[in-house]
């Protein structure tokens, strides 16, 4: 990963080259060019181009094969046609009672010209702390019967983990297709995970290291910060709450207070050596586990680091195009993105207001990063090919966002990723699959129905059983990952784990899709 650092500047290494390669400087002081020195020359200019030839296209392989070759690299190539215009189907305001009016955007908001946006940063400001809400009655009644406002804006409010407490999260399994091996397998992975934490409360990229066992793992990447964070993510998707009585109660106290103390006074996670191509994932990453974990225990002492890494979301937000790149301020893409509104959410699930100009700004990456005429296709970038991945990706964002089924493009958008996720399966991909399976999982019905029995055996077979690294997914075998050399194991068990923790890791958000309705159908229908 190091050769991440590569960029435009080490061109210049290839110079010396150059000068091994001319031998003509030498020769210039001959007047008479003869025949013969004439063809020297041409055979040394020949050999010097190859030579730059070969140089320069090395360079390249190594530069798109590294740096451009993303979770959000081409795999629809070809598919849909780059930069149409997007016409996103207003949605109008939500339901006041739960406050919810600014974390649900308008599409139409979203295309306001820069002149609207705010010159400072605007302020995430603290709610009063509640306890999450008791759901379980709403799970008795059936859910075409929320109307869909109200099913997205809990997605953006403390009932959203309501779905982990006990009782619910038992019915939940049932409800939306786990199984006893499924939480067998997450029983297994937690259990490593927490014998695989440091001693200071923090976790490596390379858990091997750690314990001393090469089966473990490692990569070649380290980041305590990021690999912490994705530790802790799955117990509080499991129901473990922070400070309170329970198996992993010194884990979480541990991992949690190491974690605040890595969020600088200016909400900075992420110390100024580390390399800035993944800054903002492993700063994303922190802030969805400092807000969950004060979502879950609103007594937690890291509520105000949670607050700060909020606050430096908002800041790092390209004024522009309303995206996140590896460094504040930077032209978006759609992978660093989807992290960045995942990690928003999670702050408005704990209590905070994140300010309506980000959330309006946001829209606006969505629409540059469209593909297709229809909004159904996502690239990684603006004027580049639609991705599966990123398309998985952009359109949670916009389910998240309020759009639903009858929206522009995300039927059909849904439909290409659930047929090309199944293509995909020869190829272990992780990303895409934990991005994949929440999309399915939120549009339910039949696809769910399908998909899900898929993924959920995938990778109960492909968790390690017995032995030292036993409830780990490594990077490497049984096969290697799309990222795997560079995700390795944490992020493998990680990503593992929250998927098979789909059932409840938040509330179902819209079983409505199934019978066709939308905001928009339902206003309509009234
Ligand atoms: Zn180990």
């Amino acid at each position: 990963m190091d050769i991440l650092n590569l960029d435009v500047t080490d061109e210049a290494e290839i110079s010396p080259i150059q000068i091994v390669v001319e031998p003509t400087d030498v020769e210039k002081p001959v007047k008479k060019i003869t025949g013969r020195l004439f063809i020297y020359n041409l055979i040394s200019l020949i050999l010097s181009a190859m030579l730059h030839l070969v140089v320069v296209s090395a360079f390249l392989l190594v530069y798109f094969e590294v740096i451009e070759n993303s979770p959000g690299q081409s795999f629809f190539a070809g598919r849909g046609d780059i930069g149409q215009p997007m016409e996103f189907t207003k949605i109008d305001g939500l339901d006041k009672g739960l406050e919810l009016e600014e974390a649900l955007i308008p599409a139409n908001e979203a295309t306001t010209n820069s002149s609207e946006i705010p010159a400072a940063t605007p302020e995430v400001t603290l709610r009063p702390a509640t306890s999450l809400p008791d759901m379980s009655g709403q799970l008795e009644m059936p859910e075409a019967k929320l109307s869909m406002q109200a099913m997205v804006a809990r997605q953006w409010s403390a009932s959203a983990l309501s779905s982990r407490a006990p009782g619910m999260k038992e019915k939940l399994i049932k409800s939306e297709g786990g199984t006893t091996e499924s939480e067998k397998s997450v029983s297994r992975g937690l259990e490593w995970l927490s014998k695989h934490q440091k001693e200071d409360g923090s976790w490596s990229m390379s858990p091997g290291s750690v314990c001393g066992n090469l089966e473990c793992g490692r990569v070649q990447i380290e980041s305590f910060e990021a690999a912490t964070g994705l530790a802790i993510l799955p117990f509080l998707a499991a129901g473990h709450i922070p400070d309170e009585p329970g198996p992993y109660e010194k884990v979480l106290k541990k991992g949690l207070e190491w974690l605040q103390s890595r969020v600088d006074k200016n909400g900075r996670v992420m110390p100024d050596d580390a390399p800035t191509h993944y800054h903002m994932y492993a700063h994303a990453i922190v802030t969805i586990t400092l807000c969950e974990a004060s979502a879950l225990q609103p007594k937690g002492s890291w509520i105000p680091a949670a607050k700060r890494a909020a606050q430096y979301i908002v800041s790092a937000q390209n004024r522009q195009d309303g995206g996140w790149r590896y460094a504040p301020g930077q032209a978006g893409d759609t992978s660093v993105y989807g992290w960045q509104v995942m990690a928003l959410r999670s702050a408005r699930v704990s209590g905070l207001n994140i300010p309506k100009s980000t959330m309006t700004m946001s829209r606006r990456w969505l629409t540059a990063a469209q593909t297709s005429r229809d909004g159904s296709t996502y690239a990684y970038m603006p004027m580049r090919p639609a991705s599966p991945v990123m398309t998985a990706e952009a359109l949670l964002c916009r389910q998240l966002f309020g759009d639903g089924p009858k929206d522009r493009g995300m039927s059909k958008g849904i439909q290409l990723v659930f047929e090309e996720v199944q293509r995909s399966m020869e190829v272990r991909n992780y990303y895409y699959w934990y991005y994949a399976t929440q999309l399915i999982h939120n549009s339910g019905g039949k696809m769910w129905t399908k998909w899900n029995p898929i993924i959920r055996e995938r990778l109960i077979k492909e968790q390690v059983v017995g032995g030292h690294a036993s409830g780990s997914w490594q990077s490497l075998e049984p096969s290697m990952d799309r990222w795997g050399r560079v995700a390795g194991p944490m992020m493998q068990t990680s990503l593992g784990l929250l998927t098979l923790e789909v059932y409840y890791r938040h509330l179902p958000l819209y079983q409505v899709a199934e019978s066709g309705n939308s905001v928009k159908g339902m206003k309509e229908a009234k």
